[in-house]
């Protein structure tokens, strides 16, 4: 029997907007929802979409973002030049606009409404595109994210008395919003997988940052070189992430799907394709059933090719979730060539594929010490595995 999903939307997300030209545009939710929506993802009896979505109210915001912060946001929300660095508000990358604090607000509202739907066991899956603003801190706005929907979600969990979460991020950007919330937290076990902070913003997220002194081992980087593509990226991700969500025995599993580790993508450096991250996407999802029954809370994130990657992956992360993957070969339907040049003047691409097979070799099968992608997962797991008793360690292979 198909699992129960639940796809949250709500055209007002569309509000959360820096405005002309900034990177993180809403189109790019837009377009992937009506590309999933052309495939017909939403129509099969086991899909109900979870709407309307109302802003988060703010005790929840301030679960995990302080008051001085909050209050901040609202300020800027009616004030166009406002400007606070400390608060990362007005700043290039985070620009202020009009109600940003009720926008932003009804971000983290679509996060927790799927996890309130996951919890309450009216579904097993979750999807919200609009959400995966992992960047934002405690006290600041960062990287294009103003509150953290994803910590929001997770702090709502673990006040009804879940006791372990897991969260897996591999969006191309380390996930440093939520594992500094829940850095000292035994509860949530944060996994970014992303470009090394050597070559990448926000510049934090090296493999030997595992948490705070109460929950040693809790935090988990993985720093991928540039230029990192499809069977390096895959194998990062099994090299770490179905080990450690067996030891740790999650009870949710919530993931952030940035796609900006794309090789397209304008802002980043890895090679990855479509194909690498539906594979990605494929496996998250299977994870979910095996290490936390089912209970899966996916979210969207970065991603700034608006119209050759954003929407042909996150349509293929509804359709993974929905249980009705599609083959790599389909055409993009003619309807959605139409729109994009209605509504972009582009061309959208051709098929769902990038053309590429990925088929990474499993790291428990040996390591190249010498190959700079093995040395970063090696690092990794030196840093972690023996945490959970796990051997970080597997024979060599030259
Ligand atoms: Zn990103």
């Amino acid at each position: 029997m198909s699992d129960s999903v639940g796809v949250v939307w709500d055209d007002r997300l569309a509000e959360y907007d820096f405005g002309p030209g900034h990177p993180l545009a809403p189109v790019r939710v837009q377009l992937a929802m009506r590309l999933a929506a052309e495939f017909g993802l939403f129509a099969p009896g086991h899909v109900s979409l979870l709407t309307p979505v109302e802003p988060a109210d703010e005790a929840a915001i301030l679960r995990v973002h302080e008051a001085g912060y909050v209050e901040a946001v609202r300020r800027a929300s009616s004030d166009p030049h406002f400007y606070d660095a400390a608060r990362g508000l007005g700043t290039d990358d985070d620009p202020v606009f009009p109600d940003m604090h009720r926008a932003a607000s009804r971000v983290a509202g679509a996060s927790l409404l799927g996890a309130r739907a996951i919890h309450s066991g009216e579904v097993q899956h979750a999807v919200n595109l609009a959400g995966g603003l992992h960047h934002a801190l405690p006290g600041a706005a960062e990287g294009f994210c103003v509150y953290n929907d994803i910590a929001v979600a997770i702090a709502w969990l673990l006040d009804q008395g879940v006791e372990r979460v897991a969260y897996v991020d591999v969006d191309v950007h380390h996930g440093d919003g939520v594992q500094a919330i829940f850095w000292d937290d035994p509860r949530v076990l944060t996994i970014s997988i992303h470009e090394s902070p050597a070559s990448l913003f926000p510049g934090s997220g090296w493999p030997g940052d595992i948490g705070g002194p109460g929950a040693v081992g809790s935090a988990v980087n993985v720093a991928l070189p540039a230029g990192t593509g499809d069977q390096g990226w895959l194998r990062a991700l099994h090299g770490v992430v179905p080990d450690l969500l067996e030891a740790f025995r999650p009870q949710v599993l919530v993931t952030q799907q940035g796609v900006d580790s794309h090789f397209e993508d304008p802002l980043a450096h890895l090679l990855v394709s479509v194909d690498g991250q539906r594979m990605a996407f494929e496996a998250l999802h299977r994870w979910a059933h095996r290490y936390a029954d089912g209970r899966w809370l996916a979210l969207g994130g970065g991603g700034y090719e608006w119209v050759n990657v954003v929407p042909r992956a996150w349509t293929h992360l509804i359709a993974e979730a929905t249980g009705r993957p599609i083959r790599p070969d389909t055409e993009v339907p003619e309807s959605f060539h139409a729109f994009v040049l209605e509504a972009l003047g582009r061309q959208a691409p051709g098929r769902m594929t990038d053309g590429r097979e990925p088929w990474p070799r499993p790291f428990d099968q040996g390591f190249d010490p010498a190959d700079s992608v093995d040395a970063a997962i090696l690092a990794t797991r030196e840093a972690v595995f023996p945490h959970y008793g796990l051997t970080a360690e597997p024979g060599l292979w030259f």
